[in-house]
């Protein structure tokens, strides 16, 4: 276990990702402070854009905490944490739309979310073993079918979070076309809504960026032994 020459890479997504999960931060809160002209709050622009698109039973709760905003796929359930339901800024619409975005992504059988809904039960499973396999697999040269066996497993949960991205930006496309479609902001605005989402979607795209330099790692550590 030396320094492997992808580390240095990894290192480097490391701290984009760091960078990318404090931006996310800086970003709310700057637009947090931004009222829209139209008054809505994150609640507001949430119930008004699942009507609009007939999903009237989808309902839409706070919950504590804060960037805890999430669709519940079994629920079937938007839930905002209580800044971003209760206020009336940017910020809050944006994520509160977004989260809508992925609600209709639902109801639309978007092929993206569908698979990553296929695939959540498998890489809840082997994502916890992944781990210990290839920790034993590195430990013990002589046991290298470990390392084998956890880069496959690791490739769920990396497949998965490549999975993801196109989830994740086709719910903030969807909700910024229909945010000015509704008329819940206006034109100008728009920056200040693609800024939060982009800014949201960045720590998605490091997040996955290190897990794919590490399976990459692994495997070429796996390769070179297998050949030696
Ligand atoms: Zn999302």
């Amino acid at each position: 276990m030396f320094f492997h020459p992808m580390d240095f890479l990894i290192i480097i997504a490391f701290v984009l990702s760091l960078w990318a999960q404090f931006r996310v931060k800086g970003t709310f809160n700057k637009w947090s402070d931004v009222p829209v002209h139209s008054g809505m709050t994150g609640y507001e622009a949430a119930r008004r854009m699942l009507d609009a698109n007939g999903l009237h039973d989808v309902p839409v709760e706070p919950v504590p905490g804060a960037l805890t905003d999430h669709y519940d796929p079994i629920a079937r359930a938007v839930r905002l944490s209580e800044p971003v339901y209760y206020e009336h800024s940017i910020s809050a619409v944006s994520v509160a739309c977004h989260e809508v975005g992925h609600a209709i992504q639902h109801k639309v059988h978007y092929p993206m979310l569908v698979m990553r809904h296929r695939m959540f039960p498998v890489v809840n499973l082997t994502s916890g073993v992944a781990p210990l396999l290839i920790l034993a697999g590195l430990f013990f040269q002589q046991f290298n079918f470990l390392l084998g066996l956890g880069i496959i497993f690791f490739s769920a949960a990396v497949a998965f979070q490549l999975v993801t991205l196109p989830v994740e930006f086709n719910a903030s496309n969807r909700a910024r076309d229909l945010m000015v479609a509704e008329g819940f902001i206006t034109n100008d605005e728009e920056r200040g809504v693609a800024k939060v989402l982009n800014a949201a979607a960045l720590t998605y795209v490091a997040a996955a960026l290190i897990s794919l330099l590490e399976l990459i790692k692994y495997i070429m550590i796996f390769n070179n032994r297998s050949n030696d």
